[in-house]
């Protein structure tokens, strides 16, 4: 990953049902793929519990 500016920390996950990003604020954390609230971690995502 490179430096990247100063972004707010929102949960940046497609939701093509909604057809919009979920751009949660709650509990958010920055993963390999980018900040992801806890319902839409890379592990959440695949079914798998959260890894610490
Ligand atoms: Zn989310």
């Amino acid at each position: 990953m490179s430096n990247e500016p100063a972004a707010p920390a929102r949960c940046w996950h497609w939701d093509g049902t909604a057809g919009r990003y979920c751009r949660a604020l709650d509990g958010v954390r920055r993963y390999l793929t980018g900040y992801r609230c806890p319902l839409h971690t890379p592990a959440a995502l695949a079914g798998r519990p959260e890894v610490p």
